[in-house]
């Protein structure tokens, strides 16, 4: 998880992908989830399809977020607060990195 954490820090999304079936560990994991062999860090796909959305309020935590699914990736990422989002439509990772609290953030655009 801290060398998935490097990655981000320096703005690149990688994935562990299994080097055996070629699986996804996600959430990134070491080991493959069926076959439990090891993962290498592979770049992917970093467009996905929006599968809910809604804006926070919240202080410090205001925006406008959305549940992307990039082949079977799920994560939750930011948004312009002025894109008119809608379900179903495709987004694209624009940057990514990690806060001063230590989490990661994924920011989209939609894909025109
Ligand atoms: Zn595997």
């Amino acid at each position: 998880m801290r060398q998935f954490l490097d990655y981000i820090k320096a703005g690149r999304f990688r994935v562990p992908v299994c080097t055996s079936c070629r699986t996804k560990a996600w959430p990134p994991s070491p080991y493959c989830p069926k076959c439990l062999s090891r993962t290498a860090f592979r770049k992917v796909k970093t467009t996905g399809t929006l599968l809910e959305f809604s804006s926070s309020h919240v202080r410090d935590h205001e925006g406008l977020f959305g549940v992307v699914d990039m082949d079977g990736i799920r994560l939750v990422g930011s948004f312009d607060p002025d894109a008119s989002l809608s379900v179903g439509m495709k987004v694209r990772m624009s940057r990514c990195g990690v806060s001063d609290a230590g989490t990661p953030y994924y920011w989209f655009d939609v894909v025109k």
